[in-house]
């Protein structure tokens, strides 16, 4: 990458669809997915539902898609969904499980460890009665997006699952950057999903796919999301042109460490800088604190952005750096030399 060539690390969805991706498109077989007559979104769903080890699974355009559909076949209107205060579904969703499912949110603080504890979650369990709507289900996350691609733990997620289970409520994780945390953890991303029952990943994030998410879970729960899906819009017809991409994303599980890698190296070099602390990520996303500097997050992306670097605010003083395989070593090392010009001129 040339020196002046902007740096784009706001998001891993910005990644451009490689040659081969875009051979597969053009060469795809392809039908109408709608009848089913899709034979790559077929082989996607098969491969997919394989990778994360669940019966079946459903191609969507969206996360987001796939998230609120997950949502819609686990519950009733009227009954409470639990999660996460800081979780994807809840800060940003635009509010759909209320709009789309009817359902009433009960957030919880899932703190550090981004996924609340076992007596945290039955303590906010609501069982059903006269007055109270009843909880009819647990969304969770991994990697943890906006507590700064956290890595949970297996043994985090089989806990909190189990104690929704143990009260007969369905427990969905938000796996958008799941073999973000597989890679990480070195947990095979079936482990990983095996106390849950059902599962979004995101093809489109550093799998590196121009479009979609596989929502996956049982034969059953898959039958009814296909209808949801049709619902929201999202059944499509000769959507193979998309999915063939899609197939060679799942390709991509094993690159995502060099992300980790460079994700480091970029949180090391930021951390360095006067007034700039940045804790060590465990996947892709750096989440760098510039209260120390003085600079708000919203004047410090729009400083990064004059001098060639793409990031994101997420709160008053934090900032998200996101690597993904648009960017290598060298991208990051020029971005940590541009934005030590931005602390040099802005920082207090
Ligand atoms: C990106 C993301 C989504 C939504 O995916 P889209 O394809 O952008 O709709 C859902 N959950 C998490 C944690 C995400 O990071």
């Amino acid at each position: 990458m040339s020196t002046d060539e902007f740096i784009d690390l706001r998001s891993d969805t910005v990644t451009r669809p490689s040659d081969a991706m875009r051979d597969a498109a053009r060469n795809a077989d392809v039908g109408d997915d709608v009848y089913r007559d899709d034979p790559t979104v077929t082989e996607l769903e098969r491969r997919a539902a394989d990778a994360v080890g669940m019966e079946a699974a459903l191609y969507t355009p969206s996360g987001t898609m796939a998230n609120q559909t997950a949502v819609k076949v686990h519950t009733e209107p009227g009954q409470e969904l639990l999660l996460d205060r800081e979780s994807h579904i809840y800060r940003w969703e635009l509010a759909g499980a209320s709009m789309l499912s009817g359902v009433q949110t009960r957030t919880i603080d899932a703190g550090d460890r981004c996924v609340p504890s076992p007596e945290a979650v039955e303590r906010e369990l609501v069982a059903e009665d006269l007055h109270r709507p009843g909880t009819g289900l647990m969304a969770l996350e991994n990697t943890h997006n906006y507590r700064g691609g956290v890595a949970v733990p297996k043994s985090r997620i089989d806990a909190a699952a189990a104690a929704a289970h143990d009260a007969g409520v369905s427990v969905h994780l938000d796996g958008a950057r799941l073999f973000n945390a597989s890679v990480a953890l070195d947990e095979p991303a079936p482990a990983l999903v095996d106390g849950v029952d059902s599962v979004t990943f995101c093809l489109s994030k550093g799998l590196g796919a121009p479009v979609g998410s596989i929502l996956a879970g049982s034969e059953a729960f898959i039958e009814e999301a296909r209808r949801v899906r049709k619902l929201f819009g999202g059944g499509m017809r000769q959507a193979g042109m998309i999915a063939a991409p899609g197939v060679l994303a799942l390709e991509n599980v094993g690159r995502l460490a060099t992300d980790h890698a460079n994700a480091a190296r970029l949180a090391a070099g930021l951390d360095d800088l006067p007034g700039v602390s940045v804790p060590e990520p465990d996947t892709n996303i750096v989440v760098a604190d510039t209260e120390a500097a003085g600079i708000p997050a919203a004047d410090f992306v729009d400083a990064c952005a004059a001098v060639g670097v793409g990031c994101g605010e997420f709160d008053t003083y934090t900032t998200r750096f996101t690597t993904h395989l648009d960017v290598d070593a060298e991208d990051v090392d020029a971005a940590v030399d541009r934005v030590a010009g931005v602390v040099t001129e802005h920082g207090a």
